[in-house]
């Protein structure tokens, strides 16, 4: 069954769409049934779940952090994550930038935009982000590597609404490669689309969607 999502999504996906795949709450026997179709690229969403995955795991894995994150719990993930996609604030750019330096690492990250109707999502407005991206402050992060940006659409039926903000984050990133990272190879991704509104994030111009349910089940919070 999940093997066969895998494999599905393997299939269906662009060449230009990586898959990953979110198994937050679910155990390690059922990610285990994806790495063994071939599939290394997950999403967690909670620090402790992530880190106990990752000891107990194929070393090949390629771990992504998806979820809202706090700044004392960077370090418990600084030395192996491969993206954090939910960068919402200075404060915690820094915050990474600080941890990546003290493990020698340089650490890839996704700016969350706010592009939902409800603000109970987090991320960046254009404004906060501007300001952040023309400051020196900004240009001394030695330590952190921008690769584009990550936002969740609203919640709805409407799938207009849906393409509209996903365009909106596509538009964005468009105007952020122009002005700010023309000379930075990896600015170049859009995590948008789930497992309800990845085929509308694709059309959009998404090149990584995040897939939970529809190939671990629902979850059991
Ligand atoms: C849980 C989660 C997903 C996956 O959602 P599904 O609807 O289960 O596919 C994607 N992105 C983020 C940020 C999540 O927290």
């Amino acid at each position: 069954m999940l093997a066969e999502k895998i494999e599905y999504y393997l299939k269906e996906l662009p060449k230009s769409v990586k898959l990953i795949a979110v198994s937050k709450t679910k155990p390690e026997e059922l990610i285990m049934e994806a790495y063994n179709v071939g599939h290394k690229v997950f999403g967690e969403n909670k620090i402790q779940d992530l880190v106990r995955k990752y000891e107990n795991m194929p070393k090949d894995i390629e771990w992504h952090f998806i979820g809202h994150l706090q700044t004392n719990k960077i370090k418990y993930i600084a030395p192996f994550v491969n993206l954090i996609h939910a960068v919402d604030s200075f404060k915690l750019l820094k915050a990474i930038n600080k941890e990546a330096k003290k493990v020698n690492r340089t650490i890839n990250c996704l700016f969350q935009i706010h592009i939902a109707q409800e603000d109970t999502k987090f991320g960046f407005n254009n404004s906060e982000l501007f300001e952040l991206l023309d400051s020196n402050e900004f240009n001394d992060l030695q330590n952190i590597n921008i690769c584009g940006l990550m936002g969740m659409a609203t919640y709805t039926d409407n799938k207009t609404q849906i393409a509209n903000e996903f365009k909106f984050l596509s538009d964005l990133k468009n105007e952020l490669k122009e002005k700010y990272f023309s000379n930075n190879p990896d600015f170049k991704e859009l995590s948008m689309g789930m497992s309800g509104d990845y085929k509308i994030a694709i059309e959009q111009g998404s090149t990584m969607v995040r897939i939970g349910s529809d190939i671990f089940g629902t979850r059991n919070y």
